[in-house]
């Protein structure tokens, strides 16, 4: 039985390797060998907005229960607190 579970789940991920873009795979099989919970968590945002990652940092779903943990999203905080910054600045 669990020998039989453990095929099914590696023809399961063989069949979405197949249509993961190239330069995802490896955060793809990362996830699934259990080796880190970044890329699950990477790989399960990437997947959710069809492998597009501009589209994760743009995420709206605020509900999901991985919104506050999405990668990407620090490349935006860190261009807003430059912004805040540059405009407490100039009020000085
Ligand atoms: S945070 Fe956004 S991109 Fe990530 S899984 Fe949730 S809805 Fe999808």
């Amino acid at each position: 039985m669990e020998v039989h579970l453990e095929e099914k789940r590696q023809a399961a991920i063989d069949k979405r390797l197949a249509i993961i873009p190239k330069s995802y795979r490896k955060t793809y099989e990362k996830a699934v060998a259990r080796k880190s919970m970044r890329a699950a968590l990477k790989a399960q945002c990437l997947e959710c907005v069809n492998w597009e990652k501009s589209e994760i940092r743009n995420c709206i779903a605020l509900g999901c229960p991985l919104w506050a943990y999405r990668p990407y999203q620090e490349i935006l905080q860190s261009s807003v607190k430059r912004r805040d910054l540059g405009a407490e600045s100039t009020q000085n």
